[in-house]
């Protein structure tokens, strides 16, 4: 932060009035197993969905339900044959790490366990706890994989990194999210047949005027007004 304060003191400022928890890794929760806070999954969604929005009532949820169905059915499908404890995406992240390890030295610390060890790179060192799965860098917490310093404790003790991943990076785990099936809907002609009345939307009214197209001023934000010190 004194950093930032020097570069530039109004984002210091700002940056002040907010909850570090909301933008620093640092102060980031562990309980999501992620390190990455977006709502970019909301933002696909909504631009897919755009289309249909614009439809009628009964339109609208069909058409948002079958493109619902269909992109469950293809992540479904995505991981079938793949051989690994890990999904793709964390496996390529702790590859990333297994290959960074090298620069660094695991020395154990000697408890009965055998779990903790201290993480040595030239001067920086950091320490593992292999059985609480901890690592003073805190990538571990946060993202549920073996950080680069735990990849060297484990490679130490002759320990594959992949099995200490978080359960929830599992292939386990995906295939579980994605049981879940979104249930077919047959068409109007299909549906059951009642005794009922049929409900029917209420009767429209045209006004007899002309339907009003220009825009109401009255509800506008008043305009800014010129500034008479302004040099022409
Ligand atoms: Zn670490």
């Amino acid at each position: 932060m004194d950093r930032v304060k020097r570069m530039n003191p109004h984002a210091c400022e700002y940056h002040r009035r907010i909850e570090p928890c909301q933008w620093s890794r640092s102060h980031f929760s562990k309980w999501p197993k992620s390190d990455n806070i977006t709502n970019n999954n909301v933002e696909v969604f909504n631009s897919c969905i755009k289309k249909m929005r614009k439809k009628s009532i009964i339109t609208m949820p069909e058409e948002i339900r079958c493109y619902i169905m269909r992109i469950l059915a293809r992540n479904k499908k995505a991981l079938v044959g793949y051989m690994g404890r890990i999904t793709p995406v964390p496996q390529s992240r702790l590859e990333v790490e297994k290959r960074y390890s090298n620069h660094w030295r695991p020395f154990p610390m000697g408890d009965l366990a055998g779990n903790i060890f201290e993480i040595q790179c030239l001067s920086i060192k950091v320490s593992v706890d292999l059985g609480k799965k901890i690592c003073s860098c805190r990538f571990w917490q946060l993202n549920g994989l073996p950080c680069r310093h735990a990849c060297a404790a484990l490679a130490y003790q002759n320990r594959r990194p992949e099995e200490y991943a978080n359960n929830w990076l599992t292939v386990g785990a995906y295939n579980k999210r994605y049981e879940f099936l979104v249930q077919l809907v047959p068409s109007k002609e299909f549906w059951e047949k009642h005794g009922y009345t049929n409900i029917l939307p209420p009767a429209y009214k045209r006004s007899g005027r002309r339907p009003t197209v220009k825009r109401n001023k009255m509800n506008d934000a008043p305009e800014p007004q010129p500034d008479p010190h302004r040099v022409k």
